[in-house]
């Protein structure tokens, strides 16, 4: 009999447990639900305050050089904020759309080796002092169906990263190459790498490796370029790696099929061709 009381214990035990990990999951759940709202909400709402305070400098920059001011280093250097707060609600936005299901490729056929040679022109044009960049592309074309926007926006931040991880003035090396089945750019560079324990977390959310300095001019991250870009890297069917020793560098390589068929997940994903 005492056996018996005591089995009956212990069933109300562990049916009181599972009452308090079904609540508390639900808490959880509606809490992680709150925060995607607000970061819907919030980065939504700072889109449009910030384009027009964007607008405005960049009236004022235009009337300033006219007029030959003292002042046009004082309005570079907020130009150069207002980016970075666009970078980081941007990537917000993309966040919240992953998070809601609501990421959408729009693909549209284009020259791989054309839109990596932009690319690195438009980084190269826009980054000051200019970082050394060697690009080895194939002559013929690869003609893929991206979500060029999208695409560009993971290349970007990978070039982006090979210069902000790395000493000043030391060499990006970019390369694409076409195989049977599928192609890969690879972004290499000479920097600080990445600790073999890290590897595996850099994917991550909000994921910075602790302690690591960032290239003098550089902003400091938010953990958010690589998870944005694996998961658009994903969403077109592809992969993305990384090869790093520490205090040598790091390639980080996307492979793409040729033919792209769109991960179908959660998310809707349309494609306007
Ligand atoms: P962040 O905005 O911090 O650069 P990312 O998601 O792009 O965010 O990168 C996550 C972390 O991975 C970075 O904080 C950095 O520690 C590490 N990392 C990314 N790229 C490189 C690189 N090329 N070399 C060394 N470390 C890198």
């Amino acid at each position: 009999r005492k056996v018996l009381e005591q089995q009956q214990a212990l069933e109300l035990h562990a049916k009181s447990l599972e009452r308090t990990v079904q609540e508390r999951t639900r808490e959880l759940v509606e809490a992680n639900a709150a925060k995607d709202d607000f970061i819907a909400m919030a980065s939504h709402e700072l889109k449009t305050p910030l384009s027009s305070l964007k607008g405005m400098t960049q009236l004022l920059h235009r009337r300033l050089i006219r007029a030959n001011s003292p002042e046009v280093p004082s309005l570079v250097s907020m130009e150069n904020s207002i980016r970075r707060i666009e970078v980081l609600v941007n990537d917000l936005l993309n966040i919240s759309s992953l998070e809601t299901g609501m990421f959408d490729l729009y693909c549209q056929q284009c020259d791989f080796v054309e839109l990596t040679r932009s690319l690195v022109e438009e980084y190269m044009v826009g980054t000051n002092p200019r970082p050394i960049i060697h690009l080895q592309l194939p002559s013929d074309p690869i003609i893929v169906n991206i979500d060029v926007e999208r695409m560009g926006q993971v290349v970007l931040n990978l070039l982006s990263n090979a210069r902000k991880y790395s000493p000043a003035g030391s060499i990006i090396t970019v390369s694409l190459v076409h195989r049977e089945h599928d192609y890969c750019i690879l972004v290499n560079d000479t920097g600080v790498g990445i600790p073999a324990e890290m590897m595996e977390h850099i994917f991550d959310r909000f994921y910075r490796v602790p302690g690591i300095e960032v290239q003098t001019g550089s902003s400091v991250g938010f953990g958010l370029g690589l998870y944005i870009s694996r998961q658009i890297v994903e969403h077109h069917g592809g992969r993305i790696e990384v090869e790093s020793k520490l205090n040598r560098g790091s390639t980080f390589s996307i492979v793409l099929p040729l033919l792209v068929e769109p991960k179908s997940s959660d998310s809707d994903i349309s494609l306007s061709s």
